[in-house]
């Protein structure tokens, strides 16, 4: 089936159809409802509608395939509801706490945690991973409340892996929500940001703040409790357990005794925005519902995600702006704050907060622009033509009054393009032809060559297929301190 789905990815651009998730026929798979795909390419398959697993790109992990006109038999139904109860969870989110709990009354030498099956075990279990790598010393409380540097993050290669944000962005934003007064974080798919939330509730330093992650990555099941943590889908807005976790997320929600909500989500970068967007208005939704506010009213939230996907943002959340903080990740080889010789981070915070009420960090390099109000990185100069500090990616662009706008540093005004473009673009072509292969036989928008590249197709990373992608790399070693080759 995944050969389908890779033939028609390649052959053309494709488009997902939102639909109302309460339609009970949509066929699931074990990630959830599927996602609705429509081909916009050319060729002969144009149109035709499909559908495919909405959590994972990498076909090896889910392949989930239907076209929407696919009669499906009797016999083939019950197969696959077989298999996607066999992809289950060990254990059930109950059972697993309850583990954690006795887990942690073991005395510290009885204490194993699993490098293999990424799973805490007990004396009684060890023969059954007798062959496998675990860690013996040392699994103590204190290790057990950052599960995210015990836990391997998942390197799934196709789909990209977990990125981890570093300590300075993780605090930063802990900070920055203090600061504005918000008493409870919906983290989704933000498992260290929740856990630094728990650390420094426990530190007793910081006013107390309450934290519900969702996440997809069931392995946290073993170390938070139902009301701290529901296994979760967000590109289709899927509670794994159903009304059980719905009634702690919606309780989550409440603003009781004024108690004010932020949500603040990290997707996978492959991830279509679409989806994402719609799941995002459906728990703002869900927070209206819950709560007495206006009819305009939006739930607070930070979408933190690369600075190319602006205008795809924008489209979505008309309300919300990009803010120039750069988000710094931990194991991620490229994603570094900007020093030099080390590459910038191209990931910003997309927010319906009010960019003048976000102060970003003096000490690297932000400042305040008091026409745009709002903090600018130190290369960002205003430009009194644009009337903006126009830069996205940090460096300070440059105004082309061919253009009338400003531009990239690297970039060159063209005159047979009529247009700024890098000094050995295909020239000539870009009117015509693919801006992204330069091919003339289609535009870029059909460019099947473009979703290998930025905008994988569908899920991304950290998309499922848990045993397959704990990285064997991950030793003992490794998991002190988690630094990037
Ligand atoms: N920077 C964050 C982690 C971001 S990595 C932090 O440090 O906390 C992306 C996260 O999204 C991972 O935790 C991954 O497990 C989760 N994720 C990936 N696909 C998902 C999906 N379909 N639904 C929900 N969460 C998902
Ligand atoms: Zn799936
Ligand atoms: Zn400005
Ligand atoms: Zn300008
Ligand atoms: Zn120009």
């Amino acid at each position: 089936m995944g050969k389908i789905l890779d033939d028609v990815v390649d052959s053309g651009g494709i488009e997902v159809i939102i639909q109302n998730e309460s339609d009970k026929t949509i066929p699931r798979c074990q990630h959830g409802p599927a996602l609705l795909f429509e081909k916009t390419g050319h060729g002969e398959e144009k149109g035709r509608r499909f559908y495919a697993c909405s959590a994972c790109r990498d076909r090896k992990d889910c392949n989930f395939f239907q076209w929407a006109d696919e009669k499906i038999s009797e016999a083939r139904m019950l197969a696959r509801e077989e298999q996607n109860r066999s992809k289950m969870p060990l254990f059930t989110h109950q059972e697993y706490f309850t583990r954690f709990r006795e887990f942690v009354s073991l005395p510290l030498e009885q204490r194993r945690f699993c490098v293999d099956c990424q799973m805490l075990i007990f004396p009684g279990e060890w023969t059954n991973h007798a062959k496998h790598k675990s860690l013996s010393e040392d699994v103590t409380v204190q290790r057990l409340k950052r599960p995210s540097l015990l836990l391997c993050p998942l390197d799934n290669k196709k789909s990209n892996a977990q990125y981890l944000f570093a300590d300075r962005s993780c605090h930063f934003l802990l900070d920055l929500l203090l600061g504005l007064g918000f008493q409870k974080i919906l983290c989704v798919g933000t498992p260290r940001l929740h856990e630094v939330i728990k650390f420094r509730n426990m530190e007793g330093k910081s006013p107390t703040v309450k934290s519900l992650l969702l996440d997809i990555d069931y392995r946290y099941c073993q170390f938070f409790d139902q009301d701290e943590f529901c296994h979760y889908n967000m590109f289709n807005h899927h509670f794994f357990d159903d009304e059980e976790a719905v009634t702690f997320f919606q309780g989550f929600l409440r603003e009781e005794g004024g108690a004010k909500v932020v949500m603040v989500t990290d997707p996978p970068f492959g991830g279509l925005v679409k989806p994402l967007a719609n799941s995002f208005s459906q728990m703002s939704m869900t927070w209206k519902k819950h709560n007495k506010v206006s009819d305009a009213a939006e739930m607070p939230m930070i979408w933190i995600f690369p600075y190319f996907f602006e205008p795809r943002i924008l489209e979505c959340f008309p309300s919300f702006s990009m803010l120039d903080y750069q988000v710094d990740y931990d194991n991620h080889p490229l994603y570094k704050h900007g020093k030099k010789g080390r590459k910038q981070s191209p990931v910003r915070l997309f927010t319906n907060l009010s960019p003048k009420d976000i102060i970003l960090p003096e000490d690297e390099g932000y400042r305040f622009c008091s026409v745009c109000e709002r903090f600018v990185s130190a290369g960002n100069k205003h430009c009194p033509k644009c009337d903006t500090c126009p830069s996205k990616d940090g460096r300070e662009w440059r105004h082309c009054d061919e253009c009338g706008r400003c531009v990239k540093p690297s970039w060159h005004h063209c005159s047979s393009c009529g247009h700024c473009a890098l000094p050995d673009h295909p020239c000539g072509q870009s009117q015509t032809g693919c801006f992204n292969c330069g091919s003339q036989k289609h535009k870029l928008r059909a460019c099947p060559k473009k979703h290998n590249k930025r905008m994988p197709l569908p899920g991304g990373r950290g998309a499922q297929g848990l045993s397959k992608h704990i990285t064997s790399k991950c030793t003992a070693k490794n998991k002190r301190k988690r630094t990037v080759k």
